[in-house]
C-alpha cells in the first residue's frame, strides 16, 4: 500500500470518528450520514482548527442536509445526457467521463451528492463502452475525466484509462478534474507524475474553495504536477459562509497563481438536493468578480458561471455595468474604478486593410459588407 492510501484510510468516516475528533453529537448526524457519506482526510482535519470554520463547513455533515427535499438530486440532468453509463455528452465536441464515485473528501455541497461515496471504480466493460462511443463520435476532441475523483484510481488503473483514450486518434486533449492535490497531496507522487506525462496533453482542473486550503504540502503537490508539464486550472464553488467574501476570494485566486494554478471557473452553487444552505445570490458572485477584475492580476480572474438548471451547460456572467450602453455609434464603458469611457464604433466605410490600401478606402464598401 502506498503512503497516500494509508492516509486515505486514516480519514474520518464514521459518526464516532466525528464525535471523537470534532466533538459532534453522533446521533445528530447518523441519519444524514447514511444518505450522504463523509470522509475527512488528515490534511483537511488539520485545517479544521475551530468549529464552523470554512474548512469545517465544507466537509462536516449537518442535519439540515436531510431536510431539503424539494430540490432535484440531479439538477443538471446529467443522467438525461448520458448515452452510455458514466459518460455525459452535453456539448458538441467534448464529453465527461465519471471514472469513480470515490472522493478524497465528500464536500457537503457537491452537485453529484446523489452519486459520490458509492464504492467502486469504472469497470473494464464500462470503459470499453465509453471508448467505443467516443470512437464512433469523431466530433469529440476533448474529454474530462471526473467523478468522484479520478486521482483516487491507482496509477495502474488510471494508466489503463489514459492508454485506452489515447488510442482514439481524434481525441485531442484529456482533462482531469480533481480535489486530490488540495485534500490528499501525498497522492501526487513522483511515479504518478512520470506516468501522467506520457499521455500529454493532459490538463488538470483542481478544486479549491478557500485560501487556507493552500498549505505548503498542497503547493508542493501542485508544483510537482506543473513540473510534469500539466497545465493547471482551478474550479471554485461560491459558498455561503465559506468564500462569499471578495477579499477571501481574491486571496484564494492570488494564492493559486503562486502554485502555478490559473483560476478557471467560479461556479454559482447548483440547485442540488441537500445543499440549499450553501447558496448565495447571483449578485454576490458578480460583486466578487468586480472586486477582482482590474484590482489585481487579470490572471487571477476566473469565469463566473451558472451551470444552467436542467442541463443547458455553463453560462458566463459579467457585471452588467461594464457595458453601460452599446449602440451603432459607440460603446459606453465603466472601468474597475467606476470611471466612464466611450469607445466609438468602427464605421464600415472607414474600414481599410493593409493588403487593399492601394484600392482606396471605399473598396470594401463597394464590394458589399457581408460576404
Ligand atoms: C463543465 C462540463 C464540460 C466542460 O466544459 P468547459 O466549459 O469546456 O470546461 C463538459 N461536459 C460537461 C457535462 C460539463 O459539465
Ligand atoms: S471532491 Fe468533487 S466530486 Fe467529490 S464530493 Fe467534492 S465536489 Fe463532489
Amino acid at each position: 500500500m502506498e503512503e497516500w492510501q494509508r492516509e486515505l484510510q486514516a480519514s474520518l468516516t464514521k459518526p464516532e470518528d466525528l464525535a471523537r475528533e470534532l466533538g459532534i453529537d453522533p446521533d445528530a448526524v447518523r441519519s444524514v450520514m447514511k444518505e450522504y457519506r463523509v470522509r475527512i482526510t488528515p490534511q483537511m482535519l488539520k485545517l479544521i482548527k475551530e468549529k464552523g470554520n470554512p474548512i469545517w463547513k465544507q466537509v462536516v455533515p449537518e442535519a439540515v442536509e436531510g431536510y431539503d427535499l424539494l430540490a432535484a438530486s440531479d439538477p443538471l440532468n446529467e443522467d438525461g445526457d448520458s448515452p452510455v453509463p458514466h459518460l455525459v455528452h452535453r456539448y458538441p465536441d467534448r464529453v465527461l467521463l465519471m471514472v469513480t464515485n470515490q472522493c478524497p473528501i465528500y464536500c457537503r455541497f457537491c452537485t453529484r451528492k446523489r452519486l459520490v461515496g458509492k464504492p467502486g471504480f469504472i469497470s473494464k466493460g464500462d470503459l470499453d463502452l465509453a471508448v467505443d462511443y467516443i470512437k464512433n463520435h469523431p466530433e469529440v476532441r476533448d474529454i474530462i475525466l471526473s467523478g468522484g475523483d479520478p486521482l483516487l484510481l491507482t496509477d495502474d488503473h488510471l494508466e489503463r484509462v489514459l492508454k485506452a483514450l489515447r488510442a482514439i486518434p481524434h481525441l485531442e486533449i484529456i482533462r482531469i478534474g480533481s480535489r486530490v492535490p488540495g485534500s490528499l497531496p501525498s497522492r501526487i507522487t513522483e511515479s504518478f507524475c512520470a506516468m501522467i506525462k506520457k499521455y500529454h496533453p493532459i490538463y488538470m482542473n483542481l478544486h479549491f474553495n478557500h485560501p487556507d486550503e493552500i498549505t505548503p504540502e498542497v503547493k508542493e503537490a501542485c508544483e510537482r504536477l506543473a513540473d510534469a508539464g500539466v497545465p493547471l486550472g482551478s474550479q471554485t464553488v461560491l459558498l455561503k459562509g465559506i468564500n462569499d467574501d471578495p477579499e477571501v476570494m481574491k486571496r484564494l485566486m492570488q494564492k493559486l497563481l503562486m502554485c502555478r494554478v490559473k483560476p478557471y471557473y467560479l461556479y454559482q452553487a447548483d440547485l442540488t438536493r441537500g445543499t440549499n444552505h450553501f447558496r448565495t445570490t447571483v449578485e454576490e458572485g458578480l460583486t466578487i468578480i468586480k472586486a477582482i477584475q482590474g484590482h489585481t492580476s487579470g490572471m487571477a480572474v476566473p469565469h463566473y458561471v451558472i451551470d444552467a438548471p436542467g442541463g443547458g451547460g455553463k453560462i458566463p456572467l459579467l457585471p452588467a455595468d461594464y457595458l453601460v450602453d452599446l449602440n451603432s455609434q459607440e460603446a459606453v464603458l465603466k472601468n474597475y474604478e467606476n470611471r466612464v469611457f466611450r469607445y466609438p464604433q468602427a464605421e464600415p466605410e472607414k474600414v481599410s486593410t493593409t493588403t487593399q490600401q492601394s484600392n482606396g478606402p471605399f473598396k470594401i464598401l463597394n464590394n458589399g459588407g457581408d460576404e
